[in-house]
């Protein structure tokens, strides 16, 4: 009918519930969508209570009840048309826009692919109204009984769509999806009452707290020993929140908020921002928790680039990408940025990652299998100090080669110092298995891999010495010749001068003959000539991995070949100048490869093991 054979024009304009129809395919994808923007709503009209109720993953049944404002009659039938907002009149008022909606289009689009009604009432009015309308078609009204406040029930989204009905997913999964819609709601307004109920269960039922308790609630007790608070203010933003601890790495991106304006955002620079700057600390295949505040005038940023108002775009994006980068780094700078091992957590970063139920965040059970092999107090084994050992180990422990030219890390000591061991307790350290250091904290049991540990102090070094061109090697008495295959003999002439900056001097004879003459004072006696080839072998190991940087390749590939390693006993002194350097670290708790060098278990968890609490 539409062809002009007929005479009649081809383009048409489209019926109000056809052209809701297909808005209904930008704002409202699924259920969660509808949950988002009807808490939006009940935000917007100044809710102080909320209570969100579904069923079947929110597909036949999602309700969201506020004590907001509440409408007239007029409103709220009115509410429903499609371009239809109380927040803004004009286009320069989107410039300004302080509430969550402004596009008029979450109703429309929501009832023209579901079964609505909306209850609502207003201080003044003697009655509720009630509006119900089915799939887009003509709203009937009737007066109802209820306080003030609206509630919006949806029924069986999708019923008149079967094509968009077909892409939802399992019922556990929206439910999931409708779940982290609530929450980001949760995280992001501590000030309101707000209870969320699936079925017959109460999922949470939370009263208005501080932030830090409201986390508390709805991640479990447990993650603020995890999180580190940040903040950063400018004239023109602010940025504050909590960052996971490196440990704390999560194996999916799920934990990361960042809302601006109050608003759940997507923000990939941001995110990226944070992500790069937890660069070598985070354990591999991990991914930050992170739950971030960024307060800024809204003339500053475009909150209209979406439908679902999920994106944003600042008018200084690289300032933003900046702030956010700094804030992180500094963060993870400070002294809390350390790890606490609870037994019931397995390793870090793998297990402690937080889990989705209802009920959610609970910890991972107490039976879990640790502590693992009781003490054999029998062969003494574990616990006595070690007492012999440590010979031939001083070469670098002892006397940290360069001191005096690299200079010490700002701050870095006396920001870990909470954590140190005390140094006073003479004999509270001990090696296990010639592979761990334990040593008493303050706050309990610190157990250090020593292999690790030192890998970190010597990547530092590296890196240091690359940076401030420190070159100073110890010579040796009888250089050693070394013949060589022509693909490690040209790495070698390629590498010469970084190498020569780490404190190797090394002498090209040419026909594949290399002569060192002398090493970094890191490098054990005897080991040169097969520290050297293992640094280039895995050299070329991290290359074909696709590590590009021929420096941190180096650092990387001289720290992990030059340290001590598990099997090397240490002497009591030794352990604790490995430590004491550990600590001096930007970073003493993951290596350069994302493995965990510290744990610390703390006395309550021992207590709480041991049934005394
Ligand atoms: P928007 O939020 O973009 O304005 P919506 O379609 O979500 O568009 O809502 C349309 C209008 O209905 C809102 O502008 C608001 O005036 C009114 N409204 C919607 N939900 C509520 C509510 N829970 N309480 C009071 N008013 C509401
Ligand atoms: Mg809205």
């Amino acid at each position: 009918m539409t062809s002009s054979a007929d005479g009649r024009r081809k383009i048409q304009i489209l019926p109000d519930h056809v052209a809701n129809k297909i808005a209904a395919g930008e704002v409202i994808q699924r259920p969660d969508s509808a949950a988002k923007e009807l808490l939006e709503n009940a935000l917007d009209a100044g809710a102080t209570r909320i209570t969100v109720t579904v069923k079947d993953g929110g597909v036949t049944y999602l309700q969201v009840a506020d004590n907001g404002t509440g409408m007239d009659q007029d409103d709220a039938v009115a509410s429903f048309l499609r371009h239809a907002t109380s927040k803004i009149s004009t286009y320069e008022d989107l410039e300004e826009i302080r509430t969550y909606g402004f596009r008029g289009e979450a109703l429309a689009s929501i009832a023209a692919v579901a079964q609505v009604t909306m209850k609502t009432r207003r201080a003044g009015d003697d009655a509720a109204v009630m509006v119900r309308i089915d799939g887009g078609g003509q709203p009937r009204v009737t007066r109802e009984a209820r306080e003030q406040g609206t509630t919006v029930t949806i029924q069986n989204l999708f019923f008149n769509v079967p094509a968009r009905k077909k892409f939802l997913k399992s019922r556990a999964t929206e439910f999931r999806h409708v779940y982290e819609a609530v929450h980001r709601v949760a995280i992001s307004h501590p000030e309101l009452e707000l209870r969320f109920v699936n079925g017959d269960d109460t999922i949470f039922n939370l009263k208005p707290a501080a932030l830090e308790t409201r986390l508390s609630d709805v991640f479990g007790e447990r993650l603020m020993e995890s999180l580190i608070p940040v903040e950063e203010r400018t004239e023109a933003l602010s940025l504050s929140g909590y960052i996971g601890k490196p440990s704390f790495g999560q194996k999916t991106r799920t934990h990361q908020y960042l809302f601006l304006n109050g608003r759940f955002i997507v923000h990939r620079n941001i995110s990226h921002a944070v992500f790069s700057s937890y660069e070598n600390l985070l354990l591999k295949g991990t991914f930050p928790f992170f739950i971030l505040f960024i307060e800024v005038d809204p003339r500053r940023v475009d909150v209209n680039v979406h439908p679902s108002k999920m994106e944003a775009k600042f008018d200084d994006e690289q300032g933003i990408y900046r702030m956010a980068g700094a804030l992180v780094r500094k963060g993870l700078s400070g002294a809390q940025a350390f790890p606490v091992l609870s037994m019931d957590q397995g390793s870090p970063g793998s297990d402690v990652e937080l889990q989705f139920s209802p009920r959610q965040h609970r910890w991972p059970s107490a039976d879990s299998p640790w502590p693992p092999a009781p003490v054999d107090t029998a062969t003494g084994e574990i616990f006595p100090p070690h007492e012999s050992g440590g010979n031939g180990m001083a070469w670098s422990l002892l006397a940290p080669p360069g001191r005096e030219e690299v200079p010490p890390r700002q701050g870095s000591v006396l920001t870990h110092q909470a954590d140190r061991p005390e140094g006073d307790s003479h004999g509270l350290i001990w090696q296990l298995h010639n592979k761990y250091i334990l040593c008493q904290i303050r706050s309990g049991l610190m157990i250090v891999d020593q292999h690790v540990a030192h890998e970190r102090v010597l990547y530092e070094r590296a890196l240091e010495r690359f940076k401030t061109g420190f070159q100073s090697a110890q010579q040796l008495l009888f250089p050693y010749t070394v013949q060589m295959t022509p693909g490690d003999y040209a790495l070698v002439e390629e590498l010469f001068r970084h190498f020569q900056m780490l404190g190797f001097d090394l002498a090209l004879f040419g026909r594949n003959t290399l002569s060192i003459q002398g090493v970094p004072a890191d490098v054990k006696a005897g080991s040169e000539e097969r520290i050297v080839q293992e640094i280039l072998g895995l050299y070329k190991e991290y290359q074909q991995q696709g590590m590009m940087d021929a420096r941190d390749n180096l650092a990387k590939s001289f720290s992990c070949r030059s340290a001590i390693k598990a099997g090397d006993p240490l002497n009591e002194q030794e352990m604790r100048s490995l430590i004491d350097q550990l600590f001096a670290t930007s970073m003493p708790y993951v290596c350069p490869h994302g493995r965990p060098i510290v744990l610390r278990i703390s006395t309550e968890e021992l207590d709480r093991r041991f049934g005394r609490l």
